[in-house]
């Protein structure tokens, strides 16, 4: 059965089906609307239980945590952070944002920094001298990197993660998109993305698999880390009565209005990670059929969340190119998006370092997302298919 209405089919929306009313009515009639209440404690009580991250810290959004996760991890002034080139924006952003210079890698077959090619980096290209990582080339200290664990797909962190231990490399994973992602061997089997490293950074953007509208979430195993980010995204208070402040904070808070709603659909969270996989499932069987397209698969190695479908095209098979693809989508009122530009190719970064990026290229060229919400309905995966094999 697929969907005849034509009506528009979205990338990735909310659905809110809770407790959310409920839960923001109480703020409203309690009069909690503002960044103290007890959804905001709840919230990071029960994202830490989810993840099983001892310290789980709430922030107004995914790149405030990111932010504030590079200032804990003490990068500053003049520093390098190895980043992934494919990533949303605000990756690199936040290292700029602490006057950071950011060190681009390409990424492996699952959009993830390739963590092979930033150990070559690392033995190749930098030096261990006092107690600290320098880059050969600018003989700037790298002091993190930060592998992001694109699409929820998790990032191989079982060889990078004791060699950037040896070489006083913090690790900042931004698990922004991959809630709900395991690992199923390894050295971290059974632990979720961004509790791996030192610090990870989780996204409820409205476009993630669940939202608080806006807001995001510092988690760590680290007290001290815990403690100096509640201070950070709370104006560095020292003194609340007289106001002293002994470094410079931000009001990063995230409101209780947000966390009721990020408490909701927490508790529905398992249930749309069995959607998404379904869902998944049934992309999958369409698509494999389809001479020239392919359903990108998650790493062997990892319970994916499965938060985005990459369609992977082979133009000469198919006959339409990327662009080609996603304009004959949009006629037929299906939304669909191409890997993000480059980020060592974006304008503000253009002149930045970048190590041996080749199949990041490849990627882009190739690489639609399909409509991933959680409130996608077997109907409309069908006529997302039917429309992928429609011939042009
Ligand atoms: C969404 C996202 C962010 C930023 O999160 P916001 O909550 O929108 O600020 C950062 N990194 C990645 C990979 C993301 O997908």
């Amino acid at each position: 059965m697929s969907d005849s209405s034509n009506s528009f089919i979205p990338l990735s929306v909310p659905v809110i089906q809770g407790n959310e009313w409920a839960y923001v009515k109480e703020c409203l009639d309690t009069g909690w609307v503002s960044s103290a209440g007890k959804f905001v404690d709840r919230f990071e009580q029960e994202t830490s239980q989810f993840t099983g991250a001892k310290y789980a810290v709430a922030c107004a959004t995914g790149t405030a945590a990111l932010h504030v996760a590079l200032r804990i991890a003490g990068v500053t002034t003049g520093d390098e952070v190895i980043v992934p080139t494919v990533t949303f924006i605000a990756s690199i952003n936040s290292v700029r944002y602490v006057d950071a210079h950011p060190v681009f890698m390409d990424c492996d077959e699952h959009y993830n920094l390739d963590t092979e090619k930033t150990r070559d980096f690392i033995h190749q290209e930098t030096v261990f001298k006092n107690g600290h990582t320098y880059n050969r080339q600018t003989n700037r200290r790298i002091t993190a990197v930060m592998p992001v664990h694109v699409f929820g797909n998790a990032v191989w962190l079982d060889e990078l993660l004791p060699l950037c231990r040896e070489r006083n490399i913090k690790v900042i994973e931004d698990a922004a998109e991959s809630i709900g992602t395991k690992y199923t061997t390894g050295q971290f089997k059974g632990r979720h993305t961004g509790t791996v490293g030192d610090i990870g950074c989780l996204s409820f953007n409205g476009n993630k698999i669940i939202t608080t509208g806006g807001g995001g979430m510092i988690l760590t195993d680290h007290r001290e880390y815990a403690d100096r980010a509640k201070y950070l995204t709370t104006q560095a208070k020292d003194d609340e009565v007289r106001f002293v402040h002994n470094d410079v904070g931000y009001n990063y808070r995230l409101t209780n209005v947000q966390a009721a709603i990020g408490v909701a659909q927490l508790e529905q969270l398992p249930g749309y990670l069995d959607l998404k996989r379904k869902n998944y499932s049934a992309y999958r069987g369409g698509i494999d059929a389809i001479p020239g397209l392919h359903l990108a698969e998650g790493p062997d190695y990892a319970a994916n969340n499965h938060w985005m479908y990459a369609l992977q095209i082979d133009s000469a098979q198919y006959g339409l190119d990327r662009e080609q693809l996603m304009a004959k989508m949009g006629r037929n009122n299906i939304q669909t998006r191409p890997l993000w530009q480059l980020n060592h190719r974006q304008r503000p970064y253009a002149n930045c370092q970048h190590y041996q990026i080749d199949r990041a290229n490849h990627l882009l060229d190739v690489t639609l997302n399909l409509p991933c919400s959680v409130g996608l309905t077997p109907p409309q995966i069908q006529r997302v298919i039917e429309v992928l094999r429609q011939k042009p």
